[in-house]
């Protein structure tokens, strides 16, 4: 009798993105935005009404830049229903900008972070803890022949403390992190294009899975929509009747090997 071994695959190149998959900055990025928005639209309270962080963190799914973080603040700061921000975020966003500059709201929301990073670093960091299982399972593909690239849009050196911080030491070199704005398909050719290799990518924004999907050059990268991320339950479901995006769970992602990734969607 011959014995069938089934045969798990392995990526070359596992590129992850970092919030919603490695970490959940939900905290830190309310309370970085609430900052933010304090100084932007002078609000004169100095603490957050009781529940904006809930509220915030139950409408994660429409961040997908820093930009986004003071605009969701003062989406419901005006008491915009959670329906209409989850609807028609996109349609939103102009006139919650109403008229301030988008960098003004970047360069302020990048300087809060600083300044609460240099206020109580400690804080910061316990605002934003890695999910459980993912700092053995980022060691262990540091430590295999696997290379681990990180393509997020926080920036390098936010990402880089964070994993440092919490053991996982990654080169510098392989953290990409928020480059004038360059959607992620772009670094994922980029890496293609150093070596012909098996590139798997995980992420939990749905949008930035179909871009890749758009791409013909990139048809071969195999996609993953990581379910403890920050997406909705209507996303995931979509997900199942996708051929070409695996949806992945935390305990698939954080166990020792990469049995069930590719038929991760007909497992669950
Ligand atoms: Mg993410």
């Amino acid at each position: 009798m011959i014995l069938q071994v089934p045969v798990v695959q392995v990526p070359d190149i596992l590129a992850l993105d970092f919030d919603g998959v490695i970490c959940d900055g939900r905290r830190e990025y309310v309370h970085s935005g609430w900052r933010t928005y304090r100084q932007i639209w002078d609000s004169p309270s100095a603490t957050p009404p009781d529940g904006l962080a809930e509220r915030y963190i139950a409408l994660t799914a429409v961040i997908e830049t820093d930009l986004d973080v003071p605009l969701l603040v003062r989406a419901l700061m005006l008491d915009l229903p959670a329906e209409r921000i989850l609807q028609e975020w996109t349609e939103l966003t102009p006139q919650l900008l109403a008229g301030v500059a988008r960098e003004k709201i970047q360069t302020e929301f990048v300087r809060q972070r600083d300044q609460w990073m240099a206020e109580d670093f400690n804080h910061w960091l316990n605002q934003q803890p890695l999910y459980p299982g993912v700092t053995d399972r980022l060691q262990q593909i540091l430590a295999s022949p696997i290379k681990l690239v990180i393509v997020t849009n926080r920036g390098q050196r936010f990402a880089l403390q964070l994993l440092q911080a919490a053991g996982v030491m990654i080169p510098e070199s392989q953290v990409f992190g928020k480059q004038s704005d360059r959607p992620k398909y772009q670094v994922l050719r980029q890496l293609l294009t150093l070596e012909d290799s098996k590139l798997w990518f995980v992420e939990d924004h749905v949008k930035a899975l179909r871009l890749v999907k758009q791409q013909p050059d990139l048809a071969q990268v195999e996609l993953f929509l990581a379910d403890w991320g920050f997406n909705t339950p209507t996303v995931r479901a979509e997900m199942e009747s996708d051929p070409q995006i695996h949806l992945l769970s935390l305990a698939q992602f954080t166990q020792p090997d990469f049995s069930g990734w590719l038929n991760a969607d007909c497992n669950s």
